[in-house]
């Protein structure tokens, strides 16, 4: 039997910045040749393989400081670094925000209880499934169910951007089924120091968003791909595909101006 087509917040958030983008990361196999291993992928990846041993419970050897800077050395992960100096530089940041954010939560520590760690989620949406890998689930004391989502590259977070964020609202409507007699709230905890924000979605909010969802997905799987033309846009500069995408007659002078060519 086929299996059922996925669509990933991250997938989703891909097709909104650029459908073309989208093409070669997920539908055209050529694309891969030209993904770049990014730095700020393996250092982001790096800290949540730690707070992931952290916070699970099965985990009984990292329950220090000590010992989570140590897993952050066994789990370090080195590609996209450009030079070794480059990469001990970013451990010793991860090292430094790691510490200032386990003696934070040792000060004001979360009242709540941890249900889950990296807690995979799926939702069915007609001819496809919503999917999502939550960082963590905690039941508050007042028994609302909070996902919370580390964010290693940032430093301020607010309410309204977590009511907005295509990942929390796609965690909070898939964790509803499942906890339908209690408030769903989503967090977004900034690792370089911020103040967390919480965001207590209502029924209705997580019900728009499912609806506005399922309309978007449909029309990302149901693309007619030969249709779509890259149109340059500010991100392109920082993209991957750019060279693939300069083959077009409309890349050639802004590929030569911002010299792109890779
Ligand atoms: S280079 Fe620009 S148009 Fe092409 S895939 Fe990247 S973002 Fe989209």
């Amino acid at each position: 039997m086929a299996r059922r087509p996925t669509l990933s917040p991250s997938k989703i958030t891909c097709y909104l910045a650029c459908p073309q983008q989208y093409y070669w990361t997920y539908v055209n196999p050529r694309g891969k040749w030209y993904l770049r291993t990014r730095s700020t992928y393996s250092f982001g990846l790096s800290l949540h393989r730690v707070l992931e041993k952290f916070y699970d419970e099965r985990e009984q050897g990292v329950t220090t400081t000590h010992q989570a800077l140590a897993a952050l050395e066994e789990n370090w992960i080195e590609a996209g670094y450009g030079s070794a100096e480059e990469m001990q530089e970013a451990l010793g940041e991860g090292k430094a925000i790691l510490s200032q954010y386990l003696e934070e939560i040792e000060m004001r520590p979360v009242e709540g209880k941890t249900l889950h760690v990296e807690y995979r989620l799926k939702h069915p949406m007609g001819e496809w499934d919503l999917i999502g890998r939550a960082d963590r689930i905690v039941e508050r004391a007042d028994g609302a169910i909070d996902v919370f989502d580390y964010k290693s590259g940032r430093r301020d977070v607010t309410p309204e951007e977590v009511s907005t964020d295509i990942a929390m609202c796609a965690y909070a409507a898939m964790l509803r089924p499942q906890y339908l007699d209690r408030p769903i709230q989503a967090t977004l905890i900034p690792l370089r120091g911020g103040e967390p924000a919480t965001h207590r979605f209502t029924g209705e909010e997580l019900d728009e968003f499912l609806f506005a969802c399922r309309e978007l997905g449909d029309r990302i799987l149901n693309h007619e791909w030969a249709e779509v033309e890259p149109l340059p846009k500010a991100i392109c500069p920082h993209c991957d595909f750019i060279k693939l995408c300069a083959r077009d007659p409309r890349y050639a002078e802004m590929a030569a101006g911002q010299n792109l060519e890779r």
